[in-house]
């Protein structure tokens, strides 16, 4: 990374093994960066350095003794777990250690992984014997290990260095979901056995957690696993019950007479106990699947409420793993297989604003570029003003960047403990960056506006939109090219698209005749969509692509849409006083009815099909919400159906959900709505249930 400033950073950077002189000296200016580092993360739990900073340390290091051996000294952070418990703490000596893990990126350190252990058990004599593998989720928060006597807890520790922890007992009783008794379901206790896990924060509760610590005037944590391990660290219990923490277990350490012979035995053996074990874990035969599992995994870390930063692959055999044994400071049973990390820390370089379709002042920033979850990231977004100040982003501060699958990229927070005193607040414009008119921010809002409907960049912006996906779809129609004919002149509004000629484009940078064919081509293409994505098109403030079908079924032709007060929308399904409101200020608007009638004259589809009145049919009061893919319907026309049945679609989980249609690789949401107690049906039963083949499932609650 190219933005190292203060502490360590700057130092670990600018030389590399290479330029270092005598491997001896590099060997040992990364020990102290390494030592630094992980007390300030362990410790602390304040880290000044980036994980993927932290972790290319250690891999240097490691280079650095593989290839020079006697340059291993016994206090190398390669050869330690963890760092020193913190003094503030009673100490704990664990029965049995708790180590790290080796760490594999990629498929290929996976499957040399597996090579190696094939040899070990091999020259075990254990070669023929088939290797099952456990693939288990790695929660990014941190371990624990508690000792229960006759089922009774007894002492919760952190890991500490990993033979001595921090005794957390007072602590731990907070945390609701770990049993202070085994269940009997196991039989008698045994005597003593100490389990371990990993105790994290719920998203959800982390940004709250954030959030009011800001507004007290607090520093905010970096990510969930330091506000976890700083809540549970706490030397005041009362500050720890305040926090929502939980905890998945995943392992024993110390044990006598716990009936299993395997990983996934413990794991069910943890679970009749009482213990919280994590419903996604699964077993696999062959490395290949495991593969296989761990980048579904992959794929799937920003549907979970909670941080992952990779799969544990265990060897599942409890035989094998004690043959296979352990090097150094991690089992040679188990391999963290890592994830793309989803932060990095950077510079932020700048503060700006942009302008959006309906007006609203969106700030950004300009960062210096950072490679975060597998892509790299220049801007993100700042929400607005009130997130920005909540935050207390300056500009020039090092800041947490995040970036999880498809999100939008964030600013999270800003390492303060960087500041230079050089750092500038950021001031909110008073007029429009790009037509100068004031700006406005209606009482109770959070977004400033440009009142101005002829903004230029509210015109670009709706154009934008109008174009995308989700909308009219128009193939060919991104957002430089939309600038571009703008620029030019070609274009002020959305109905000026469909009087475009092919010969208006071939002159323009850019385009051949082709390309200006295929654009006119599109944009013809693209009346053909059905009135709700015509009404969703528009850029009405509030209305989305749900709202904009609710809205379609009141008014199902655009006469009728003209025609409708505030009132008669708000009564329709789906529909609130807010979006009639926004609705009836949009059609007030002569310039706005005028571009309507020119989309119309242009060929838009401007009715559909409805049978008279509110449509019944199997789904009527029914709310149901789809989570995963489906094999028979995309996203959109499993809404459609359901709407078209007489039924409410809807995005998330509530009390009024009626059932879930849980597809392929289904989120969070069929989590919740297990625990809700939620029907949750597949896509075989959905299909019946809209054909009016199976009964409506019911709620439990019902
Ligand atoms: P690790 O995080 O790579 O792996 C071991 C840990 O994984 C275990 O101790 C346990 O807490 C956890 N874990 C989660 N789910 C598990 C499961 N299902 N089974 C077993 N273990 C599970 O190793 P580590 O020694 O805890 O820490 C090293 C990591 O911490 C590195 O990846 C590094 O990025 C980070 N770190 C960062 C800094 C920094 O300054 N940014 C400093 C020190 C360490």
């Amino acid at each position: 990374m190219s933005t190292g400033k203060g502490t360590g950073r700057g130092r670990g950077r600018s030389r590399g093994t290479s330029g270092a002189g005598p491997a001896s000296s590099r060997a040992e200016e990364l020990r102290d960066l390494i030592r630094e580092a992980s007390h300030r993360y362990y410790v602390l739990d304040d880290p000044t350095v980036d994980d993927a900073e932290y972790d290319a340390w250690v891999r240097e290091l490691e280079a650095i003794e593989a290839e020079n051996p006697d340059l291993v000294t016994p206090d190398s952070p390669t050869q330690r777990v963890g760092a020193e418990p913190s003094e503030k703490f009673v100490a704990h000596r664990h029965l049995q250690a708790m180590l790290s893990l080796a760490n594999a990126r990629g498929e290929d350190e996976l499957t040399e992984w597996n090579r190696r252990l094939e040899t070990v058990l091999e020259q075990e004599g254990l070669g023929e014997e088939p290797v099952r593998y456990v693939v288990e989720p790695k929660i990014d928060g941190l371990a624990v290990s508690l000792t229960y006597e006759d089922g009774r807890l007894a002492v919760g520790a952190t890991r500490g260095d990993g033979e001595v922890g921090e005794d957390v007992t007072s602590n731990i009783r907070t945390i609701t979901s770990i049993p202070l008794v085994m269940r009997s379901d196991i039989g008698p206790p045994p005597a003593r056995v100490e389990v371990r896990g990993e105790v994290y924060l719920p998203l959800e509760a982390f940004a709250q957690f954030n959030e009011s610590r800001a507004a007290a005037g607090l520093p905010t944590f970096a990510n969930p696993r330091n506000a976890a391990a700083g809540s549970l660290r706490q030397l005041d219990p009362r500050l720890t019950a305040e926090r929502p923490l939980s905890v998945w277990f995943y392992a024993v350490g110390a044990s006598e007479g716990i009936p299993a012979a395997t990983q996934h035995e413990v794991l069910e053996w943890l679970r009749a106990a009482g213990f919280p074990v994590n419903p996604l874990i699964a077993t696999y035969d062959d490395i290949a699947a495991v593969a296989a599992a761990c980048s579904a995994w992959e794929e799937r870390r920003g549907d979970l409420d909670y941080d992952i930063d990779g799969a544990v692959v265990k060897v599942d055999s409890l035989e094998m793993q004690r043959r296979l044994g352990a090097v150094a400071r991690a089992p040679r049973w188990a391999i963290a297989y890592k994830f793309a990390p989803t932060t990095a820390t950077t510079v932020l370089r700048d503060i700006r604003v942009n302008v959006g379709r309906t007006g609203a002042i969106v700030p950004w920033a300009e960062l210096e570029p950072v490679h975060v979850g597998g892509v790299t990231v220049e801007r993100a977004t700042l929400h607005n003003q009130d997130d920005l100040a909540r935050k207390d982003l300056r500009v020039g501060d090092t800041v947490v960047v995040q970036r999880a699958g498809d999100v939008i990229p964030q600013v999270v927070s800003a390492l303060t403990q960087r500041r230079t005193g050089d750092e500038r607040p950021f001031a909110m414009p008073t007029d429009c960056p790009t037509c100068g008119t004031a700006l406005v921010r209606p009482e109770g809002e959070v977004i400033w506006r440009c009142p101005n409907r002829s903004c230029p960049a509210q015109l670009v912006e709706s154009v934008i939109h109008f174009a995308s996906r989700g909308c009219m779809d128009i193939e060919g129609l991104g957002e430089k090219t939309v600038q571009k004919l703008f620029d030019v002149g070609l274009i002020a509004n959305v109905a000026d698209l469909y009087d475009l000629t092919a010969e208006q484009l071939i002159p323009l940078e850019g385009f051949k005749d082709q390309s200006a064919a295929n654009l006119i081509a599109g944009i013809g293409a693209s009346a053909e969509r059905p009135w709700p994505r015509v009404i969703n098109s528009l850029g009405i403030r509030h209305v989305g692509e749900v709202t904009a079908d609710a809205i379609a079924l009141v008014a199902p032709r655009l006469d009728a849409l003209l025609a409708a007060s505030a009132d008669e929308l708000a009564r329709a399904d789906g529909v609130g006083p807010v979006v009639a409101e926004a609705v009836t200020e949009f059609l007030s608007s002569d310039d706005n009815r005028a571009m309507l009638e020119r989309l119309r004259r242009a060929g838009l589809t401007m009715e559909m099909d409805l049978p008279d009145g509110p449509v019944v049919g199997p789904l009527t009061g029914c709310t149901v919400v789809v989570t995963g893919a489906l094999q028979g319907f995309t996203r959109d026309e499993a809404k459609r159906a359901i709407i078209a049945a007489g039924g409410k679609s809807t995005d998330s989980v509530s009390k009024k959900t009626t059932f879930v249609v849980v597809g392929a690789d289904p989120g969070s949401k069929a989590e919740k709505a297990g625990k809700a107690g939620v029907p949750i049906v597949d896509e075989d039963t959905f299909a019946a249930v809209l054909a009016g083949a199976a009964p409506v499932p019911a709620r439990d609650d019902a």
